[in-house]
């Protein structure tokens, strides 16, 4: 288990701290802090702007190899700049999920047309995408997908619904999972299509939150058209391609999350001392308790780095994933508490406060990028060898 930082990395740390700092205490204070879950309504038009300074800056993507227009980095410093992005209160990146999820995968993948049609627009932070797994019936239970794509000549024609598509509002373009084969058995008669979200085939409805706001959203496709060639993996070998998304969904990109998490409890403490609250010996117990949580956390992510370089790393990412979506869902308990009965009531004409937003989306967590159960699941039958879910 490596604990430690390379000269390289720390250097590396340096570079990162100076432009985030910089940025955010300059043109882009406006957007400091601003457009986190509950709050990605705000500044959208703003922190478009931020990802394009990123991108020019070539700070998107910096883990994709050289090749395809990324920096080539290693996981460590992949990581250190999550860290950093956190410790100067970056905004809610919009394009989180190009970056984050349909990046890498069309690395690993796409074709070299796609890779070449499709990176550069993440890269330079222009274009936005969602993600269209979930329906109304396939959640946990994915392969249960009934959206349905037919080819009509050079076209993919697709009918049906997506729910709890996440910034669907605001994407060009969304990968949708869809049903190519209704003779097949479920996971092999799946595919994995790029489909443009301004079309007049597709009608988004967002969905309001326990937030206030809407993160996510109803997806229609009433005959929505993509080109043929917008399949990624085998027409029908969608599944495969579908669980290396996962993989990244659950995987490194959360690695770097532990010092937002710091920063939430920091603000929890300081509102404990200011109301008094320290004084409570449970209170006390349970700051204490959250505090080695995140420490535990930290060296997870650590030991995550190392093993990452090797071998399956599923069990690892549900281990690390159950772990996280549980640790957080508590640290919006504990903040209640610490605001006692004023966590209740927000200011009239207000948005809620920070850690009332902790709260409520924190309940998420345990439920997006496979819920709490799935990963005990996957778990017991990976890690512990146990008997296979009856099915
Ligand atoms: C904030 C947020 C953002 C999201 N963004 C997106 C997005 O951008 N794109 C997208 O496609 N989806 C998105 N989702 C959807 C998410 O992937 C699903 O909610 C998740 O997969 C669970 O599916 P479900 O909601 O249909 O619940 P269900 O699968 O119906 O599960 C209901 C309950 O049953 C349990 N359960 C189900 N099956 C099993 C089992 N086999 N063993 C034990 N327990 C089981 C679950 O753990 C859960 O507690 C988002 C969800 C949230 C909360």
């Amino acid at each position: 288990m490596e604990l430690g930082f390379s000269a390289q990395d720390d250097a590396f740390r340096r570079e990162a701290r100076t432009w985030l700092t910089d940025r955010l205490a300059g043109e882009f204070a406006v957007v400091r802090g601003r457009g986190g879950p509950g709050d990605e309504h705000a500044l959208f038009d703003e922190r478009a702007a931020w990802e394009r300074a990123l991108g020019d800056a070539g700070w998107i993507g910096i883990g994709w190899p050289r090749e395809y227009g990324g920096r080539g980095l290693s996981l460590t410093q992949q990581v250190i700049f999550y860290e950093e992005y956190t410790r100067a209160h970056g905004p809610g990146r919009v394009s989180l999920i190009g970056e984050g999820l349909l990046g890498p995968t069309l690395v690993q993948f796409g074709t070299d047309e796609q890779k070449r049609r499709f990176l550069p627009g993440i890269l330079a932070g222009t274009e936005f995408w969602c993600q269209g797994y979930s329906e109304p019936n396939a959640g946990s239970d994915l392969a249960n997908v009934q959206t349905r794509a037919e080819l009509d000549g050079d076209e993919w024609v697709i009918t049906g619904q997506k729910v709890w598509t996440s910034l669907a509002q605001w994407a060009d373009w969304c990968f949708v999972l869809c049903r190519t084969n209704r003779d097949a058995p479920p996971h092999p008669g799946i595919s994995y299509l790029l489909v443009p979200m301004r079309q007049a085939g597709i009608e988004i409805r967002p969905i309001v939150q326990i937030t206030g706001t809407a993160e996510f959203n109803e997806v229609f496709f009433d005959g929505a058209r993509t080109p043929r060639a917008n399949v990624v993996g085998e027409v029908d070998g969608g599944w495969k391609v579908a669980m290396g998304t996962l993989a990244f969904e659950r995987g490194a990109s959360t690695l770097g999350q532990q010092l937002h998490f710091e920063n939430e409890l920091t603000e929890i403490v300081e509102v404990a001392k200011k109301r008094g609250r320290t004084d409570d010996p449970i209170l006390r117990q349970r700051l204490a308790d959250a505090w080695i949580a995140l420490r535990i956390m930290r060296f997870n992510a650590l030991r995550s780095l190392t093993a990452l370089q090797h071998a399956d790393m599923t069990p690892l990412t549900s281990v690390h994933k159950l772990y996280w979506a549980s640790v957080h869902r508590r640290l919006g308990e504990l903040a209640m508490d610490v605001l006692g009965a004023d966590a209740g009531v927000a200011d009239a004409g207000e948005d809620l406060g920070a850690l009332q937003r902790l709260f409520l989306y924190s309940r998420a967590d345990t439920i997006y990028g496979g819920s709490n159960q799935i990963q005990r699941n996957v778990i017991g039958e990976r890690v512990l060898g146990l008997a296979k879910e009856p099915r």
